[in-house]
């Protein structure tokens, strides 16, 4: 959109905006409305059907622009991103990630290393329209103090630019060791931050699971865990997760992120897992561009061969069942995803392309809800997500043709975000781009 206006300050009418359905707060819509959005100081203070009628005061045309709110990025790692150039994945599995990541954490880790990183990254996802992001954090003593400190300060200055949330992420051994995941989980309380961990193939998965959801419980903390990332059938993390949040009874929030296991389990494993998650009610976020980077890939130490499996989780089964569905970033620039930009629009449009969201076409936009208001809602968040009449920060992309295709076809050729409060600005990484 070229001649954007500034909308921080005074009266403008955006006309002609489409608007996907699931934009407005329509769950299950997957239509896109033309509407004329009227904003007064930076806040929304009208949305009608867009007509031929005049209106009060000065206005933009949109020609049929895109308009979506600002992105949530609900799983993401930014104390890791970015350490690509002095420390890459070795083979681009996910065991060369996990100890290419250790290695650089207990060398380099030191305070300012971790703001330097996290700063960038959250200059990239603001750049690119996002408006609230939770990050996992490395907790494996004695990180957990360093960048849990740090995490404060950053939630601090980007306060009213990003929302920002933290997860503690440490490996199964610390959750089934007391003395370890209490240090842990006290910090994390400390910080107002919430308790998970990652846990695929291990044989005390069952108890582990358990511990955290009985610390978390015990603290009154929220749970987010990675499980079963991995394309091992043993591994039921997920299952024991679901089983421990009835068990004990659990009354706080619950997301996993991954779950990629249930692609290769039997039909009877896959539906008990999934009515449990559902019935414990569970959230699933879904990482497809880190999935399809490192699984089903096989090291350089055998044969290399071509991955036959995508990786991701049976988003559109959980999703059918009813459970709370988000996509996410994950990891950019590090050992576990060598590319990425914390680009929410990247996300969506990749998304489409990986979990097959783009058909039928004529619900593919109600997807939008998992990277808006679905994560949004689920995590507590002030910012909504949601395009409504007050104050959600909004962000509009010129994009010609606004069918179900228009965002995995092609990037906008030219855009502005235009958050409410925020001057307005090129986005020059949406602009420049083209696919
Ligand atoms: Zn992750």
């Amino acid at each position: 959109m070229h001649g954007t206006p500034a909308l921080s300050t005074g009266s403008v009418t955006l006309r002609n905006a489409r608007v996907p359905g699931a934009a407005l707060g329509r769950v299950g819509s997957g239509a896109v409305e033309t509407v004329d959005i009227a904003i007064v100081d930076g806040r929304i203070a009208a949305i009608r059907p867009a007509g031929p009628a005049p209106v009060a005061g000065p206005s933009h045309d949109l020609d049929q622009g895109l308009v979506l709110p600002c992105l949530v990025d609900i799983h993401t790692h930014l104390d890791k991103g970015h350490i690509w150039p002095r420390k890459a994945n070795p083979d681009g599995t996910w065991l060369g990630a996990l100890l290419a990541v250790q290695s650089d954490r207990e060398r380099r880790w030191a305070a300012e290393d971790v703001e330097r990183r996290f700063d960038f990254a959250l200059r990239c996802a603001y750049a690119h329209g996002t408006a609230a992001i939770r990050t996992h954090l490395d907790s494996a003593p004695p990180q957990h103090e360093i960048s849990w400190a740090l995490f404060e300060t950053m939630r601090e200055r980007w306060a009213g630019r990003i929302e920002l949330q933290a997860v503690s992420i440490v490996g199964p051994d610390t959750l089934v060791s007391p003395a370890e995941l209490d240090a842990v989980a006290r910090q994390v309380k400390a910080s107002g931050g919430l308790l998970g961990g990652s846990v695929a193939v291990f044989e005390r998965s069952k108890e582990a699971m358990l511990a955290v959801v009985e610390k978390a419980g015990e603290l009154g903390l929220d749970l987010d865990l990675h499980t079963d990332e991995t394309g091992d059938p043993a591994a039921h993390a997920l299952l024991h997760l679901a089983e421990a949040v009835l068990e004990t009874g659990f009354t706080g929030k619950v997301m996993a992120g991954h779950c990629c296991v249930l692609t290769v389990q039997d039909e009877r494993t896959v539906r008990a897992t999934i009515d449990k998650v559902v019935e414990a009610g569970i959230a699933i976020v879904s990482l497809p561009m880190c999935n399809l980077y490192l699984q089903d890939r096989q090291g350089h130490g055998g044969t290399v061969r071509t991955p036959i499996r995508r990786g991701v989780t049976l988003l559109n089964e959980f999703k059918a069942a009813g459970a709370v569905v988000a996509i996410a970033s994950d990891n950019t620039r590090d050992p576990f995803y060598a590319y990425g930009d914390l680009d929410g629009v990247e996300v969506f449009r990749e998304g489409a392309r990986i979990l097959h969201f783009d058909h039928p076409q004529d619900a593919a936009w109600d997807w939008l809800r998992a990277l808006t208001s679905a994560p949004a809602a689920h995590a507590g968040l002030a910012y909504r997500a949601v395009i409504a009449v007050a104050p959600p920060p909004i962000s509009s992309c010129s994009a010609p043709g606004t069918g179900p295709n228009s965002i995995p076809a092609r990037r906008p050729t030219a855009s502005s975000c235009v958050p409410a409060g925020r001057s307005t600005r090129r986005c020059r990484t949406i602009a420049n781009s083209t696919t």
